[in-house]
């Protein structure tokens, strides 16, 4: 087993490519549970016929492991990872895991694999799953009532690699990233239906995202949500069930009025977009980027610079505010984190 120092070299591999050697996992059948289990990876035994491979019942979760400089390890957010989790199975119509269990999946797991958990700005990558396993193919317009739901961990490194680079983004204003109401299941079928809007950006405009705003309305993109900051100021679109409610969304809206921000909450539209970055700044959150710049978009075929071009100032701040409770630099003073 590595030991965190010696983890660099792999957290150089591209995000996601590299597994720690345990995974934990349990089934429900007949309506309840199993009890978890801790194995090494390993690959699924699923029937053809299993509910995911043909309606796509899979939802899940990505929180982060940070090491602090002491060497203690400690989860992120973990139980709003969680809640978030539980949503999402029932939209699928999914069993739902009860919220104790997946946390101590979560923790044992974690504990086994601390030596996995790399030095910053690595972080160890988490990835809560549940499948739909009931073999039939008769089931299109039925639950799933067997379930797999197992969880795997990832260590991963700096996402912006030799310095923060801004993002260039295409404004989408025709497709939609997935349906309406579905916007806030972290759901595979979110990813797949967004995918080949994304490949036509990156082939088209080399954008590095793609920005949904269907009616004009201003949502978020692919997999991370969308915020314009400004000095002392902080927009992003209220929750609704169209996007996809980001728990670093959440963070960075209770961490800015600390910092002196007003935040604002709303809908807003393109052309808002448009007049706030000629001298304000766009960035997009997740947990994996954290907040990243946008240095340009391009909205029916012309481009627009934000602010400088750069990572903006209050960007980075808000980033790097964020980044210091992660690390344990900064006092958890809204009891974010669990220590393992
Ligand atoms: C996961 C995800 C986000 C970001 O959520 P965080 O909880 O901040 O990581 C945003 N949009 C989509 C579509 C996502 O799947």
């Amino acid at each position: 087993m590595p030991v965190a120092e010696s983890l660099e070299k792999v957290t150089d591999a591209p995000f996601g490519t590299v597994f720690a050697d345990k995974m934990a996992i349990c089934w429900f059948r007949d309506g309840e549970w199993s009890p978890f289990e801790i194995q090494p990876i390993q690959p699924l035994q699923l029937h053809p016929y299993a509910h995911v491979l043909h309606y796509a019942s899979s939802c899940f979760e990505g929180l982060k492991i940070h090491r602090w400089e002491d060497g203690s390890i400690h989860a992120f957010r973990l139980s709003s990872h969680i809640r978030r989790f539980q949503t999402s199975a029932e939209l699928l119509c999914l069993p739902v895991p009860n919220a104790k269990e997946v946390e101590q999946m979560v923790l044992e797991l974690a504990a086994e694999c601390r030596d996995w958990v790399p030095q910053h700005p690595g972080s160890l990558y988490v990835r809560p799953t549940l499948i739909g396993t009931l073999p039939s193919i008769g089931a299109a317009a039925g639950r799933s009532h067997e379930a797999c739901l197992f969880v795997i961990m990832s260590p991963v490194g700096a996402y912006f690699r030799g310095g923060l680079k801004p993002l260039r983004i295409l404004i989408e204003d025709q497709h939609m990233r997935t349906s309406p109401d579905f916007g806030r299941a972290k759901a595979g079928a979110n990813y797949a239906s967004a995918l080949s809007h994304i490949l036509k950006a990156r082939r088209e405009y080399g954008v590095d995202q793609v920005l949904f705003a269907p009616n004009n309305d201003v949502q978020e993109t692919g997999a991370a949500n969308f915020f314009l900051i400004r000095d002392e100021a902080l927009m992003t679109k209220h929750l609704d069930p169209t996007f996809l409610h980001g728990v670093t969304r959440d963070s960075l809206i209770k961490l800015a009025p600390e910092l002196g921000y007003q935040v604002s909450e709303r809908s807003f539209t393109t052309e808002e977009l448009l007049a706030w970055i000629q001298n304000g700044e766009a960035a997009l959150s997740g947990t994996a980027a954290i907040l990243a710049g946008i240095g340009t978009f391009i909205y029916k075929g012309r481009e627009y610079r934000a602010g400088n071009g750069e990572f903006g100032p209050n960007t980075l701040k808000l980033r790097s505010a964020l980044l210091d409770i992660q690390k344990g630099i900064a006092p958890d003073s809204f009891n974010w984190l669990t220590r393992i």
